[in-house]
C-alpha cells in the first residue's frame, strides 16, 4: 500500500472517532476501536505494528474503557485534546526511541536502498519532529480557543504538515548534496569567439595532463580560445612517453578503462572525432597467484578460470559479477553529458528529483557507493584467497579494499573484469599529443616549457596567470596541475578561506611508484602484454606485444612497476639515491625473471624512475600516482574553487585518479565553463538562434557531409563496439552501406529489410542479406550479439513496437535504437507533418517519438538502459542536399502511387523553408538480463 493509503487508512479510526465525537456519538469510540483493531491485526499476526497503529490501538482501547465500563464521557467532549495529545506522545516517543514513525510510512514509497541513507532517516527525523509540532499545536489549539476555531487551526496545521511531507523529501537531500558546493558554484560567462587581446583568452589551462588536455580539447571544439600552458618539454603529464635506443616507453599509463560503447574515454573520442582503434588496442592480461597462472581475455574466460579454483564458490563468483554488471551499468546509464557526474551535479544539472530518484534508478551501484570494496567481497566470497585475488588491480586505485570505496572498486578495478583495458598504441604519448593536436586544429594554443609561476587573483576573482615573466589574461583558468600545488603555491594561501587551506593541507596523497623500463632483444611474444604478479607485487607490462611498434623488430619494450612511497627514497642526485634505484632496478628484474628466464641478460636499454622522477616532471607532491589518497572518506576538492572562475580539472578531483576518471574531471569542468549545453558552438561561424536551447550554424556542403559522417560514426561505432566481433543484425538496413562498413569493424552482419528494393545488392564477406520481416524469421534465442533499429521503429506502426523490441530482446544480447525526432526543431517538423500525412495515405508510417518514449519502450520489454544519448546535429542542411533529398522522395512517391498534391505539398515546404537542420539522434542502447560481456 502506497504511503498516503496507509496514512488515510491509519487516520480512518481518528477520523471516524473526532466526526462522531464532535456530534456527541459514544458510538465513535467503538468503531473507532475496532477500525483500529482491524488494522493492527495483520501486523500483529506478522510480529510487527507500526507506532501509528499501536497508539491508535492504545488510544481507543483506554477510551473505550472510560466511555463504556466507566461511564465518562471526557473521551467524548476533549476528543481533539487528547486525541491530538495522543498522537503528539507517540511521534515523540518513536523519535525518542530512534524510529521515527514517518519511517514506517516512507519505507512504503521508497524502496530497501533508501532505508539506510543518512538524508533518507533525516528527512524522517525532520518530518516525524514537523508532525509532532503540528499534534501539539492542535491539541493547544482545542485546550485554549473554542469551536469552530479549533478544528480551523488543527485542519490547517495538519495541511502545512502534508504539504511539508511533500516538499521535504524533494528538496531536503538536494539542498544537503549541494550544500558545499553551493559555497563556491559561481558562474562565469564567457562568450567563445568574440574578439580578445593578443595576450587574451577564453580559457586558460595550467597543466596538459589527460583532464586538462580533455578540457582543452572539448573547449576548442565548441569554439573557445583555449590557451594550455605545460612547464615540460611535451605534453601528457604521467600520460606521456619517451624513446631510448630505439625502444619506446610510458612513463605510466598501459592499461586504460572507459573505451567501452558508452565509456567516458569512448564519448571523448567520438566527440572529437578521434577513432579508438587507431589510439588504442586491448591488453591480454595474465595473473600469478599462488605460483597459478590465469589468464582470460573476456569476463567470461576470467569467470571460469575462478570457478576451476575455487569451485565451491561458483554460485558467489557468477552472483558477484553479475551484480557488479547491474551495478556498472547503472553507473554509466543516462549519460546526458557523456559521463557520470557527482551528486552535487545532479542535483544542479539534472534537477533535484533526479537526485532522489538517484538510489531507485540506481539501486546496484548505490549499494556499492555506500560500502567498501572489503564488505562487498566479504557480501559474496568465503574464501580469503579468491578475494585476494579479486583485489588483483587494486595497485590502480593504491589503498587497500577496506578503505576502498565499493564503487571506485568498482569503475576502476572490476570495470577491467568486466570490460577489458586498453594500451596506448604507439605510446601514451601519442594520445595525448592527438588531443594537443586537436586543440591546436580548432585554433587553441599548447605553449610547452611554460611553467605557470602564478594565478593571478584579484578580489577574489580569477584574473590570468604569470608564465616565464608574460601575463595571459582570462577570467576563466583551469588548473590541471594538482591541486596543492595550484591553490596553495600559485594562487597563494592569502586568497583563499581558511577552512579551506587547511583541508587542502590535510589531503594526504597516493602513493607513488617505482618503475623500471628494458629493451631487451628477446621476443616475448609469447606471453600477455600485462602481467600482474601478485605473489611479488609488481605489474610487468611488455607494451611491445600491445603494439609491436614499442620496439625493434624481434626484440621487446618491457616496463616493471611496483608500487612506492616517495619518503623511502633520499634527495634526488645523491649517491645513496643512485645506489636505491639501481638496487631497486636489479631487484625488480630478478623477480622478473622468475616469469622471463634470462630477461637479465637480455637488456640492451635499462632506466628507473623514482617517485623524486615522478615529481620532478610533473611537480605532484610525493610524486603520487593519483593525487590525493583514494580511501573512503578522503574529501577531494570540488572542481570548483572558492576563487571564481578558477577550476579544477586533474586526479585532484572528482572522480579521481586514472585515464578514465581524468576524462570525466576535464568534460565535467569544460561542460560548467560552457554553462551546460548553453555556449556550445562551432567556432567561428554563424550561429544561429538555438534549437531546443542549442546553437548550430550554416556551413559549406563539406561541413554537412563530415557532420554527417561524424554522426553516422557515432552509431555505428556504438553498434561496432557492442557486438565485439559478433553478429549484428541490423533490421531496416536500407540499402546496406551501414553492413557494409560494420563489417569493416569486424562485425559479422545480417542485413534484413522487408521492402526488397531497398536492399544493395552488395555481397561480401561477413555480410548477409535478407529480404524479410524481420519477425517472421525463425530466429534461436540469443542468436546475435546486437539487434539494432537504426532509423526503423518510426516507420513501423506503434501497436507493434512493444513485440518488435520483446522479439529483440529473445535474439540479441544488445537491443539499439536510433532515432531522429523531429518535436521542436520547427522547420522539420513541418517537413515530417507533411511526409506521414503523404505516407499515411497509403498504409504506411512515419511516427517519431521522443527520446522518453524509446527508453520507456525498451524498459518495459525488460531491458535495462545501457546507454542514453542524444547526438547532436550541429550543422545546417545545404540547399542542394535538401533538394535532392525531395526530388528522391518525390520519385519514391510516384512510383507508390501517392497522391501528386502530397508530391507537391513537399515540394512546396522545400520552396517555403529558409534554413533546415536534421533533429538531433537519439541512440538508446538496451540489455537484456541474459547478457555476457562483449568480447
Ligand atoms: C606510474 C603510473 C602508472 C599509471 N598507470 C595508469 C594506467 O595504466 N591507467 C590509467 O588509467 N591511469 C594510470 N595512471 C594514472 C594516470 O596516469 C593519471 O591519473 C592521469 O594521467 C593524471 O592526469 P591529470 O590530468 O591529473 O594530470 P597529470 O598527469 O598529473 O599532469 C599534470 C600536468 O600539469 C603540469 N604542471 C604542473 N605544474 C605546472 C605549472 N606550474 N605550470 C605548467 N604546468 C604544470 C605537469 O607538468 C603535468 O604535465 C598511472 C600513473 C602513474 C604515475
Amino acid at each position: 500500500m502506497p504511503g498516503m493509503l496507509y496514512i488515510l487508512a491509519s487516520f480512518t479510526p481518528w477520523i471516524l472517532y473526532w466526526v462522531l465525537s464532535g456530534l456527541g456519538l459514544e458510538i465513535g469510540v467503538a468503531l473507532a476501536l475496532i477500525v483500529s483493531a482491524v488494522l493492527a491485526l495483520p501486523q500483529l499476526l506478522r510480529g510487527e505494528l507500526s507506532p501509528m497503529d499501536a497508539a491508535s490501538l492504545l488510544y481507543f482501547t483506554l477510551a473505550a474503557l472510560a466511555t463504556y465500563a466507566l461511564g465518562s464521557r471526557l473521551f467524548i467532549e476533549e476528543s481533539g485534546l487528547l486525541g491530538y495529545l495522543a498522537l503528539f506522545l507517540m511521534a515523540l516517543t518513536s523519535l525518542a526511541v530512534g524510529k521515527p514513525y514517518t519511517l514506517q510510512v516512507s519505507k512504503r514509497d521508497y524502496p530497501p536502498v533508501y532505508w539506510s541513507d543518512p538524508s533518507f532517516l533525516l528527512v524522517n527525523r525532520l518530518l516525524t519532529a514537523v508532525w509532532a509540532a503540528v499534534f501539539l499545536a492542535s491539541a493547544l489549539a482545542y485546550a485554549f480557543l473554542g469551536f469552530p476555531l479549533s478544528l480551523l487551526l488543527s485542519n490547517a496545521l495538519i495541511a502545512a504538515g502534508v504539504a511539508l511531507s511533500v516538499l521535504l523529501p524533494a528538496w531536503l537531500p538536494a539542498y544537503l548534496a549541494t550544500r558545499e558546493f553551493r559555497r563556491y558554484d559561481w558562474s562565469v560567462r564567457v562568450k567563445p569567439g568574440t574578439l580578445k587581446r593578443e595576450d587574451e583568452y577564453d580559457v586558460i589551462i595550467v597543466g596538459s595532463g589527460v583532464g586538462g588536455l580533455t578540457c582543452g580539447a572539448l573547449l576548442a571544439k565548441w569554439g573557445y580560445r583555449v590557451l594550455v600552458l605545460e612547464q615540460h618539454y611535451q605534453v601528457g603529464g604521467y600520460c606521456s612517453s619517451f624513446r631510448r635506443g630505439g625502444f619506446t616507453f610510458n612513463t605510466g599509463v598501459e592499461n586504460v578503462s572507459g573505451l567501452w560503447a558508452g565509456g567516458p574515454v569512448s564519448y571523448l573520442l567520438s566527440e572529437l572525432g578521434l577513432s579508438k582503434d587507431d589510439l588504442f588496442v586491448r591488453n591480454r592480461v595474465r595473473f600469478i597467484y599462488k605460483g597459478r597462472e590465469i589468464e582470460a581475455s573476456s569476463l567470461e574466460e576470467f569467470t571460469a578460470a575462478l570457478v576451476s579454483m575455487f569451485p565451491d564458490e561458483e554460485g558467489s563468483i557468477r552472483a558477484f559479477f553479475e551484480e557488479a554488471r547491474r551495478a556498472y551499468e547503472e553507473c554509466y546509464s543516462d549519460l546526458a553529458y557523456g559521463v557520470p557526474l557527482p551528486a552535487a551535479l545532479i542535483a544542479k544539472v539534472q534537477g533535484p528529483k533526479k537526485l532522489l530518484d538517484y538510489p531507485r534508478d540506481h539501486p546496484h551501484f548505490y549499494d556499492w557507493m555506500n560500502k567498501t570494496y572489503r564488505q562487498k567481497l566479504d557480501e559474496f566470497f568465503k574464501s580469503e584467497d579468491l578475494k585476494t585475488l579479486l583485489c588483483a588491480l587494486l595497485g590502480y586505485l593504491g589503498t587497500r579494499p577496506e578503505e576502498t570505496p565499493a564503487s571506485s572498486a568498482l569503475t576502476a578495478v572490476v570495470s577491467y573484469y568486466l570490460h577489458g583495458g586498453y594500451f596506448p598504441k604507439g605510446g601514451a604519448q601519442r594520445f595525448a599529443d592527438a588531443l594537443k593536436d586537436y586543440i591546436e586544429s580548432r585554433g587553441g594554443k599548447v605553449l610547452l616549457m611554460h611553467r605557470v609561476d602564478k594565478i593571478l587573483v584579484e578580489n577574489g576573482e580569477v584574473r590570468g596567470v604569470v608564465a616565464r615573466g608574460k601575463v595571459y589574461r582570462s577570467r576563466v583558468v583551469v588548473a590541471n596541475a594538482n591541486a596543492k600545488t595550484a591553490l596553495l603555491e600559485l594562487v597563494g594561501e592569502e586568497h583563499l578561506p581558511k577552512d579551506y587551506a587547511e583541508h587542502l593541507k590535510s589531503l594526504r596523497m597516493s602513493p607513488s611508484a617505482f618503475m623500471v623500463f628494458l629493451g631487451v632483444d628477446m621476443d616475448l611474444s609469447g606471453y600477455p602484454s600485462i602481467i600482474e604478479n601478485l605473489d611479488e607485487g609488481y605489474s610487468l607490462v611488455i607494451n611491445s606485444n600491445a603494439d609491436p611498434g614499442m620496439a625493434p623488430a624481434g626484440k621487446s619494450s618491457v616496463t616493471i612497476l611496483t608500487l612506492a612511497n616517495s619518503r623511502d627514497f633520499p634527495e634526488r642526485g645523491t649517491r645513496e639515491y643512485l645506489e636505491k634505484k639501481l638496487r631497486l632496478a636489479w631487484e625488480l628484474v630478478r623477480k622478473a625473471e622468475r616469469v622471463i628466464p634470462g630477461l637479465g641478460e637480455h637488456v640492451v636499454v635499462v632506466d628507473a624512475a623514482t617517485p623524486r622522477t615522478f615529481e620532478r616532471y610533473t611537480s605532484m607532491p610525493e610524486g603520487a600516482i593519483y593525487a590525493f589518497d583514494q580511501s573512503v572518506g578522503t574529501k577531494r576538492p570540488y572542481f570548483k574553487t572558492p576563487i571564481k572562475g578558477l577550476y579544477l580539472a586533474s586526479a585532484s578531483t572528482f572522480p579521481g585518479g586514472g585515464i578514465e576518471a581524468v576524462v570525466i574531471s576535464g568534460a565535467i569542468c569544460a561542460h560548467d565553463i560552457a554553462g551546460w549545453g548553453r555556449e556550445q558552438s562551432p567556432m567561428g561561424l554563424r550561429v544561429e538562434k538555438g534549437v531546443r536551447g542549442r546553437s548550430w550554424c550554416t556551413r559549406t556542403l563539406g561541413d554537412y557531409l563530415e557532420e554527417e559522417r561524424r554522426v553516422k560514426w557515432r552509431i555505428y561505432s556504438t553498434l561496432a563496439e557492442l557486438s565485439g566481433g559478433g553478429v549484428i543484425i541490423d533490421v531496416g538496413c536500407g540499402d546496406s552501406t551501414r553492413g557494409i562498413l560494420l563489417t569493416a569493424r569486424d562485425s559479422f552482419v545480417v542485413c534484413v529489410d522487408a521492402k526488397p528494393k531497398r536492399v544493395g545488392k552488395e555481397f561480401r564477406e561477413r555480410l548477409e542479406i535478407v529480404v524479410a520481416d524481420a519477425r517472421l524469421l525463425p530466429l534461436r534465442d540469443h542468436c546475435c550479439s546486437v539487434v539494432s533499429f537504426v532509423f526503423t521503429l518510426h516507420e513501423i506502426d506503434p501497436r507493434a513496437h512493444r513485440n518488435v523490441v520483446l522479439e529483440a530482446r529473445r535474439v540479441g544480447k544488445y537491443v539499439a535504437v536510433a532515432e531522429p525526432s523531429p518535436h521542436g526543431v520547427e522547420l522539420y517538423e513541418r517537413f515530417w507533418r507533411t511526409y506521414r500525412s503523404a505516407v499515411s495515405s497509403i498504409g504506411l508510417f512515419e511516427e517519431y517519438r521522443p527520446r522518453e518514449y524509446w527508453v520507456a519502450l525498451l524498459k518495459q520489454a525488460g531491458l535495462q538502459v545501457l546507454l542514453d544519448r542524444v547526438i547532436e546535429w550541429r550543422v545546417a542542411t545545404p540547399r542542394e542536399v535538401l533538394e535532392s533529398v525531395v526530388e528522391g522522395i518525390a520519385e519514391e512517391w510516384e512510383r507508390l502511387g501517392i497522391d501528386r498534391a502530397h508530391i507537391e505539398s513537399i515540394r512546396g515546404v522545400l520552396s517555403s523553408v529558409g534554413e533546415f537542420k536534421w533533429s538531433d539522434i537519439f541512440l538508446i542502447v538496451g540489455v537484456g538480463a541474459q547478457l555476457e560481456m562483449p568480447r
